[in-house]
């Protein structure tokens, strides 16, 4: 039997040959490809066997705010899309939080700004699944979102399930050190420090600063350069080569954050490359450096 046949008799799962990809990510890129969308963590555990037992390779996509895809691929995208009843769950604080790893951070954000959770203010203006997050180990300055995780519920390739309780050593800067090759991250446990009633003021103003200094409102995907230090940072590097405003395709620069591409309507994975070459072109000859890719291809 093909593994199509075979995940068409599970039932909680969708699947989508050879669809446009583009809303599967934020950078909207022209893209194709067959994607699961899984709605329990009990047809994860029978899918994956299957798809592992046919050779199927297969890459989650959260919110898809650090991808870039390719025009079109091969792999199977597995999309979360776990029933949560977030407004109920979030109408009371609690001193921890169960949580699917297809809910959106803009929920955790709220929630905090509401109860005032001490710690939570990291997730402010981060798009992301909270698996997307886990995995990237994602944060801003005012901190990163593995302090905060106790535990971790992942699904194996053979459909077992294993629980990573978390320490000092489970995450470093935008990584984590658990998630194994075919693992797919279905829950986590969150903690808090306590209530502080600065902390609705603090995400309000830390939104407001992003909202003035990156462009939210255009396709992109984040910061697509890591910095090489704090004090060199890629966007300001950028922008002193004179690059800001500079296009490939239907790709550019964005004028108001050199750190950032904008899509501006039917850019390519191509475009991203072409863009990209240049820019470590620049670099090099002018700061003999090379800029490291923060996005992943
Ligand atoms: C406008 C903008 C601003 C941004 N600002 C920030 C910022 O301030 N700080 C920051 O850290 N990042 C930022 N980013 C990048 C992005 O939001 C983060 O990297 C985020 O963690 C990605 O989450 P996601 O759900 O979109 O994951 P995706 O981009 O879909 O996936 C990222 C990686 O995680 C894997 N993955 C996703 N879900 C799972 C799962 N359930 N199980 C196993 N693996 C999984 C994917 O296969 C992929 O390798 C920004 C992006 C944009 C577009």
């Amino acid at each position: 039997m093909s593994w199509k046949k075979e995940v068409s008799e599970i039932s909680d799962c969708i699947l989508k040959e050879n669809i446009d990809l583009s809303s599967y990510t934020t950078f909207k890129l022209s893209a194709t490809g067959t994607v699961l969308e899984i709605q329990t963590k009990e047809a994860v555990k029978k899918i994956l066997p299957i798809l592992v037992k046919h050779k199927c390779d297969y890459r989650l996509v959260g919110w898809g705010a650090n991808q870039i895809l390719p025009d079109h691929s091969e792999l199977i995208f597995i999309k979360l899309v776990f029933n949560f009843d977030h407004q109920d769950y979030f109408s009371s604080s609690k001193n921890e939080y169960i949580l699917p790893a297809s809910l959106g951070l803009n929920h955790l954000t709220s929630h905090a700004s509401k109860f005032n959770l001490e710690g939570w203010e990291v997730f402010t203006g981060i798009p992301a699944s909270l698996g997307g997050a886990i995995y990237m180990n994602a944060g801003t300055a005012l901190g990163e979102i593995g302090p905060l995780v106790k535990d971790v519920t992942l699904i194996t390739p053979d459909g077992s399930e294993r629980v990573e309780i978390i320490n000092e050593k489970s995450f470093s800067y935008r990584k984590n050190h658990f998630v194994k090759a075919g693992e797919v991250i279905v829950g986590a446990t969150l903690i808090h420090r306590g209530t502080n009633p600065e902390i609705a003021g603090k995400i309000k103003t830390y939104l407001e600063y992003r909202k003035s200094s990156q462009p939210l409102a255009t396709k992109n995907c984040g910061c697509v350069f890591k910095n090489a230090t704090t004090y060199f940072q890629a966007g300001r590097l950028i922008d002193h080569m004179g690059l800001k405003g500079l296009n490939s395709g239907h790709l550019k620069v964005s004028p108001k954050h050199s750190n950032f591409m904008e899509n501006t309507g039917g850019a390519k994975k191509d475009d991203f490359v072409n863009l990209v070459r240049v820019i470590n072109a620049y670099s090099d000859r002018y700061l003999g450096i090379e800029f490291e890719l923060e996005v992943k291809i």
